[in-house]
């Protein structure tokens, strides 16, 4: 039994991130996205709303699920899961040099590997910081969200 987590703040989850969960779902037997809040940062959608949102999206997938992953250590949160593999997109070479101290250290620490995924071409400009300011800016960001991210921006603009 193959079970990874996929870790992020999903804040909002949006088609890249999307895009990895699916592959993820098709190479490992569960797929665990797993939340993450961390008390000293200010998100734009409660954990509760990136909690739901990302359930009601991800529907779609078999083997995949939504937990809230809490604001402890990564590895600690695989070991209570009971998965030892590590899922992350990986966008650029920014994203390769933040990763890998991480994913060595998860390694040292728990022994949990990480599997990197490229992330497509046409998404790998996606940020969840990105479209929240084109957003907030009057942009129509409709190609890159799924439509349970639209309806709680049009129900709770800012
Ligand atoms: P963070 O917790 O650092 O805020 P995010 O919630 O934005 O991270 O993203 C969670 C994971 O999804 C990270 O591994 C990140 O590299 C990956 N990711 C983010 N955006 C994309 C994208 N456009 N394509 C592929 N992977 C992505």
């Amino acid at each position: 039994m193959r079970r990874a987590v996929c870790p992020g703040s999903f804040d909002p989850i949006h088609n890249g991130h999307l895009e990895v969960i699916a592959r993820a779902a098709s190479l490992f037997d569960e797929v665990i996205v797993a939340i993450s809040t961390n008390y000293a940062k200010k998100y734009r959608f409660e954990l509760e709303d990136r909690l739901e949102i990302a359930s009601e999206t991800l529907t779609y997938l078999r083997g995949v699920s939504v937990r809230p992953m809490g604001d402890g250590l990564l590895a600690e949160f695989c070991r209570e899961q009971g998965a030892n593999l590590i899922v992350k997109g990986l966008r650029s070479s920014a994203d390769f040099e933040y990763e890998i101290p991480m994913a060595a250290m998860n390694r040292q620490l728990a022994g949990i590997e990480t599997v990197f995924i490229p992330a497509e071409a046409s998404y790998s400009h996606l940020s969840s910081t990105l479209l929240k300011e084109v957003a907030a800016l009057g942009g129509d960001i409709s190609s890159f969200v799924p439509k349970a991210v639209l309806k709680r921006l049009s129900e709770d603009p800012r």
